[in-house]
């Protein structure tokens, strides 16, 4: 049985903490897309944990955790994460590589901080971690999977060459840097080699066995459907696809094999980076809820960046609904909406004197305005509530609304960031 667990939104949502509540009773998570750019905060037995590369089942003892063929491995990176869990008590968790996934390099996170540098107010609001860079060259042919380390050196020293033949060529004329040296990139991957050599593994196959012998098998998507460079807001998009069918590339099992897919949406809107965000609010309404997010307010696990916020979006959540194919919903961070009076929601965009339903193409998305509808408050504290029928009727009326907008049973209702507040419906 495969799960795979996303995002409807911009990320953000809250797939960490189910995922690492889900990770209790699966035999595998993994990784399918995306880096170190983003991170997710989870709150279990263990602490407070800010995760961005390491799939969530890490804590969870008896979970194989997998980065797959999909994601940009950066190894130093990858260590230092693993570090730093087992310096807060949590015992060695069980990691594989995939031997196919490829390896982000210094220069890449270079080439993203030059390039965010020379766009400045019209930059991409990226989170400099060589995302965008790193995929391009995957697909320019130009990236090094991790198996080529264990290859032929004589060809890998030869594939340095060329890369700076390539690059020096933006990296001294379009942004006046010093230029590569392939002897340097060599002997880093060299380092990398030693770095990832006891992890690295053929997951494909491992995962071909697991899903014979019926195990049990979660895919954790980073970000959201509106950040999909297909899908989503483009180009204020990653260089990924965070979609559940991606699971299926970037994990490399079979499409078919993605029974259930769970997204997750939160009871408000965040967002981190540029781009079109039409529920979005401002002034002190906005520092508010900031303020009250997540956590610990919304600010991002990777930046520190103040996130921007809005009402929940159901015309934006809809679509991402969709385009995942969720077979359900989970609602996230609902108890922080207790301090409101009233809570709009956003059901529609006028766009030119139009009211739409449907999420439109990112032109017709800048012109968006929000067509509100308010729903009561329930003005108290929803967390501890282990059951559905114990929460405040104006909050059932709020999910249950949502639902209805979706489309997409909720099955979930998160109250609180802790792996065990959480309300179950099904
Ligand atoms: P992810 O990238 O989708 O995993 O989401 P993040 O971890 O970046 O953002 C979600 C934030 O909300 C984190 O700070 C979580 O600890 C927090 N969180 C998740 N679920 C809940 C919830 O039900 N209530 C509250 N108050 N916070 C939550």
């Amino acid at each position: 049985m495969i799960k795979a667990i996303v995002g409807a939104n911009w990320g953000d949502e809250g797939k960490g903490k189910i995922t690492d509540m889900l990770a209790q009773e699966s035999d595998i998570v993994i990784r399918f897309q995306g880096g170190s750019n983003a991170g997710h905060t989870i709150i279990n037995n263990y602490g407070r944990f800010a995760m961005h590369l390491l799939p969530s089942g890490v804590f969870s003892q008896h979970t194989v955790n997998i980065i797959g063929n999909g994601v940009a491995l950066n190894i130093p990176y990858f260590i230092k994460e693993l570090n730093s869990l087992t310096e807060q008590g949590v015992p060695k968790p069980n990691i594989m590589v995939s031997d196919r996934a490829q390896i982000l390099m210094p220069y890449h996170v270079a080439l993203d901080t030059y390039e965010e540098e020379r766009l400045a107010g019209k930059s991409f609001g990226s989170t400099r971690s060589g995302i965008a860079p790193f995929y391009s060259d995957k697909y320019a042919k130009i990236g090094f999977q991790v198996s080529e380390l264990f290859g032929d050196m004589d060809e890998l020293k030869e594939k340095c060459e060329r890369i700076c033949t390539l690059k020096n060529v933006m990296l001294v004329h379009l942004y006046h840097k010093d230029p590569l040296n392939a002897d340097e990139i060599f002997n880093t991957l060299m380092e990398y080699k030693e770095m990832i050599a006891p992890y690295v593994a053929d997951t494909g196959l491992y995962l071909h066995q697991a899903i014979k012998e019926g195990k049990k098998i979660l895919l954790e998507g980073q970000l959201g459907t509106l950040k999909d460079p297909d899908h989503g807001i483009y180009p204020m998009v990653t260089s990924s696809s965070p979609l559940a069918a991606y699971g299926a590339i970037g994990a490399g099992i079979p499409p078919y094999e993605i029974n259930e897919i769970t997204t997750v949406a939160k009871a408000y809107s965040s967002a981190v980076g540029a781009g079109a965000f039409v529920s979005e609010i401002f002034g002190d309404e906005a520092d508010e809820l900031r303020r009250r997010g997540g956590d610990k307010g919304e600010f991002g696990a990777t930046t520190g960046r103040p996130r921007r916020v809005g009402w929940f979006d159901a015309v934006a959540s809809r679509y991402g609904c969709r385009i995942q194919g969720s077979t359900e919903v989970a609602l996230t961070v609902l108890d922080v909406l207790g301090y409101l009076d009233e809570i709009p929601i956003c059901v529609g965009y006028e766009i030119d004197g139009e009211v739409v339903k449907d999420f439109p193409v990112t032109y017709k998305l800048e012109k968006a305005k929000p067509v509100l509808k308010t729903l009561p408050g329930w003005k108290c504290d929803i967390r501890g509530i282990k059951k559905y029928e114990d929460l405040p009727a104006e909050c059932r009326n709020y999910i249950e609304t949502i639902e209805a907008e979706l489309g997409v049973p909720v099955t979930m209702v998160s109250n609180g960031p802790g792996r065990d507040e959480i309300i179950m419906r099904k």
